[in-house]
């Protein structure tokens, strides 16, 4: 083969080459978009994103919670925003795909930075803001740690009125009508945090837990052991369809949802007990309690000892 000819050959394979490569290159970032953002939809008018399963401080921390949103006729109820304002957006975005019905309610199911962080972004859109009546205090608790740890998540520069609280509280229940559909809001006493809200949606039967219910990911005790404990007793007792955990994909048995995080919490708690009937210090607790539950958990490093000191705290003085 002459040498131009085969260099010709070579030019037009890498030519033919770069356009493949362009096409691939095409076809992933069109994958990739679309999975930066996926929507799941587990009954009509009921949208899902599915967190992924990251630390708090590991790259791509900002959407680590389930979020979504509900349609009914008259407009649409936002749950939690993310861990970012531009979580929020891809939010707000996904959702103007389905409706541009107006949002009328953004409800927060805590305060924790990866389920409010993103309010900020929905703004806009002149919504009410609807949490627990203890989230307010909560939020000014925390409202330095989030503005300078968690800076870069907000529009720079990060300012305090990007951290956006509720305009309406819960104290017991409260029913919210999308139009054709009720949420009926529980607000909880102090559990997994002190300002735990649940959603259940009576059309379709879906309850939103928030993070009452963590799935696969390692519970993190912010609030009470007793209270998140008898707090499972009670969702057990509500019967939905469907079940949006904060952390993990979706359920249909409430029951066996339940039961890995139940196991897990009281193997805390009765650990802690006895770590203290034996006078064990708090770091000589953190070694041995529920050291059996490790397998069963995904990121057991970076919150296992620190939920053996909240209980070790809360138990200690009983
Ligand atoms: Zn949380």
């Amino acid at each position: 083969m002459p040498r131009s000819g085969r260099r010709g050959g070579i030019v037009a394979a890498a030519a033919n080459c770069r356009w493949l490569l362009c096409l691939t290159l095409l076809a992933t970032f069109g994958a990739k978009a679309q999975d930066a953002f996926r929507l799941e939809q587990p009954a009509p008018g009921v949208f899902v994103h599915f967190g992924k399963q990251l630390a708090l401080d590991a790259p791509g921390h900002e959407d680590i919670a389930n979020i979504g949103f509900i349609v009914g006729t008259k407009c649409a109820a936002v749950i939690d925003t993310g861990g970012s304002v531009r979580t929020g957006r891809a939010l707000l975005a996904a959702l103007r795909q389905h409706t541009q019905l107006p949002v009328c309610y953004v409800i927060n199911t805590h305060v924790h930075v990866d389920h409010i962080l993103g309010n900020a972004a929905f703004r806009q859109e002149h919504p009410s803001f609807v949490a627990h009546a203890a989230l307010p205090a909560a939020l000014a608790r925390s409202r330095e740690l989030f503005l300078t740890q968690y800076a870069a998540d907000l529009d720079a520069p990060a300012t305090a009125n990007q951290l956006i609280g509720p305009d309406r509280l819960v104290t017991d229940t409260l029913k919210l009508d999308l139009g054709g559909r009720k949420l009926l809001l529980l607000a909880w006493p102090k559990a997994h945090t002190d300002c735990d809200l649940t959603v259940y949606d009576e059309r379709s039967g879906t309850l939103w837990t928030g993070d009452l219910l963590f799935r696969e990911r390692l519970p993190a005790v912010d609030g009470s052991i007793k209270g998140w404990l008898a707090a499972l007793t009670q969702l057990a007792t509500l019967k939905p369809h469907f079940v949006v955990p904060g952390h993990g994909p979706l359920a249909k048995d409430i029951a066996a949802a339940l039961q890995p995080e139940r196991r897990y919490l009281q193997a805390l708690e009765d650990g802690v007990r006895a770590a203290l009937k034996q006078g064990q210090s708090m770091p000589e607790a953190m070694d041995t309690v529920a050291v059996s539950e490790k397998p069963h958990w995904l990121l057991w490093e970076q919150g296992h000892k620190h939920n053996v000191a909240r209980v070790y705290q809360e138990l200690e003085w009983e």
